[in-house]
């Protein structure tokens, strides 16, 4: 560096520094072109939160849904494996106040895998059809009953692999019976964990399908409590959550139990 010549601090548009040569104003030829700093606001978003701030968040929202969880769908009364997997396979592409308008209904009708594998068909479809594409949803359900039937004795397994193998039934659904079911700590990561983490923690993923990303998965690991009790209320915490104040569009941070500790409420 030549003598008299030091670093200077240029303002951009947005307000934030860039690094130049020379005293008060840029030289033409001087100017390092070296990327502008980050704000404080977006450094504090890359910064993985210390283990006291992860804490909080997870009993926070724990805390938060005993309080104001919906408590009241139908699904979530219930530990009855067929119960669960069937509303975890109809709540997707469609609303939770859909699925329990006509979920009494369907498992009167269908308490079991075996009464499902017998249905009528066109009777399945009369039920459900308020929530759209009821043939493919009607068709699913049954190759779902049949499957059970017939390969573990009208039982829905409890295990991981095992629940992977039924038609309709990915990781998430998979796990989402262990944890509402049958009592296991799974972590359940989809778009509404996703945001939140994003949001709250500055946890975010590079790829660009989040919900198969390993590291992510492991985070969500990491946080979901051992407890199997309260991974569930953690679980439905941040669906509720995620569907009552953090909205995908217009997050209502005021009324948010961890706007405290939540890096984007507090960037604004
Ligand atoms: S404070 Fe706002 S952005 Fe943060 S988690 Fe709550 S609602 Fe979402």
């Amino acid at each position: 560096m030549r003598p008299g010549i030091g670093l200077a601090d240029v303002q951009d548009a947005r307000g934030r520094t860039s690094r130049n040569l020379g005293g008060e104003a840029p030289e033409a030829g001087l100017n390092l072109n070296l990327p502008p700093r980050p704000t404080p606001a977006e450094m504090d978003m890359k910064q993985e939160p210390s283990d006291e701030v992860k804490k909080e968040f997870v009993q926070r929202i724990v805390e938060w849904y005993r309080q104001y969880g919906r408590h009241d769908l139908p699904w979530r009364r219930t530990s009855s494996p067929w119960q669960v997997l069937l509303a975890a396979v109809l709540l997707r592409k469609t609303t939770a106040q859909q699925v329990a308008s006509i979920y009494p209904q369907l498992i009167e009708k269908f308490p079991d895998p075996a009464s499902m594998a017998d249905a009528d068909e066109e009777e399945l479809k009369k039920i459900i059809q308020p929530l759209g594409i009821e043939h493919q949803r009607a068709r699913l359900l049954k190759e779902l009953a049949k499957k059970l039937v017939e390969q573990y004795g009208g039982k829905v397994p409890k295990n991981l692999d095992q629940l992977k193998t039924l038609p309709g039934v990915g990781d998430y659904t998979a796990r989402e019976v262990l944890c509402l079911a049958y009592q296991q700590a799974q972590p359940l990561l989809d778009r509404n964990m996703i945001r939140i983490l994003e949001r709250a923690l500055g946890i975010k993923s590079e790829k660009k399908r989040p919900h198969t990303d390993k590291t992510l998965w492991k985070k969500a690991e990491e946080l979901t409590p051992k407890d199997p009790e309260t991974a569930k209320a953690f679980n439905l915490g941040i669906l509720d959550l995620a569907n009552k104040i953090c909205t995908p569009r217009k997050p209502n941070c005021p009324a948010c139990p961890i706007k405290s500790i939540c890096k984007y409420s507090r960037s604004k």
